[in-house]
């Protein structure tokens, strides 16, 4: 017999699973709204074009529409055509990925525990990894779920997926922090959500997640071409994060600094 004292420390301990499978058009349905309607006040974040450059064809159907409702009901329609026309690709995908995914799942969850410095918790336990094929890949922090384009490679894959993961982790970390943020401001447009977006190539390429899969992340394309008083931005938060006390001091340094640049910043 075993008191309960005397069991191990790590029962109990979280270690999140990512369960992949195809991404359903209720899935995909909220974030093609995002892309497909940009926001007006932030033309710099106009990811339509992405959605076009892979379907000419929805620009054509979609151009000759007017009135959401409208819209929505043709967009739904073209990807429900698209899951099936494109079905054993995406299923040829879910198996790789779910095979690479599965070397790793565990390395990875606790590289980021240690790189962020902090413990998933009880909700973090079922990771949704959605293969999708629209060619962008959104995450919902909520649901835990994010969406992954079906024509990566498996290592792309892999990238991408730590790179949504670390978001849920960052999220928590920054809640610890700041316990006054706001939710909403989690998601663009707002500077906390663009900060999660400059880090990744920077958090990621710690020594604790490269030892467990060795990747030259990316943060949004953007940033990495964004610089401030002619020094790149990524540099700037490289260097707040090479000396760092700890990933708390890193989050706030980083924070002030955006903040103090926030006009600089895309
Ligand atoms: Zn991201």
């Amino acid at each position: 017999m075993t008191l309960k004292s005397e069991l191990p420390k790590s029962r109990g301990k979280v270690i999140p699973q990512a369960e992949w499978r195809i991404a359903q058009i209720d899935d995909m349905l909220s974030a093609l709204d995002f892309f497909l309607n940009p926001n007006a006040e932030n033309p710099g974040w106009n990811w339509s074009k992405h959605i076009y450059q892979t379907y000419p064809e929805l620009e054509e159907r979609l151009r000759r529409l007017s009135g959401t409702a409208a819209r929505r009901k043709a967009e739904r329609a073209f990807f429900e055509e698209v899951l099936v026309v494109e079905h054993a690709g995406l299923e040829k995908s879910l198996e790789q990925y779910r095979r690479e995914w599965g070397k790793l799942n565990d390395g990875i969850m606790r590289a980021l525990e240690e790189v962020v410095q902090t413990k998933w918790s009880e909700k973090d336990r079922k990771i949704s990894a959605l293969v999708s094929p629209l060619p962008l890949c959104p995450r919902y922090l909520d649901s835990r779920t994010f969406l992954i384009n079906y024509r990566f490679s498996p290592s792309g894959a892999v990238a991408t997926s730590i790179h949504e993961i670390l978001h849920f982790i960052y999220f928590k970390k920054w809640k610890e922090i700041f316990p006054e943020a706001k939710r909403e401001e989690f998601d663009s447009p707002h500077l906390v959500w663009k900060l999660s977006e400059m880090v990744p190539s920077i958090v990621l390429g710690d020594p604790c997640v490269q030892a467990v899969f060795k990747c030259d992340f990316k943060s949004h394309e953007i940033y990495h071409h964004t610089t401030i008083d002619g020094r790149p931005l990524l540099s700037r938060l490289q260097e707040i994060f090479d000396e760092r006390t700890d990933f708390a001091d890193f989050l706030k340094k980083s924070w002030k600094f955006v903040n103090e640049n926030k006009e600089d910043i895309p």
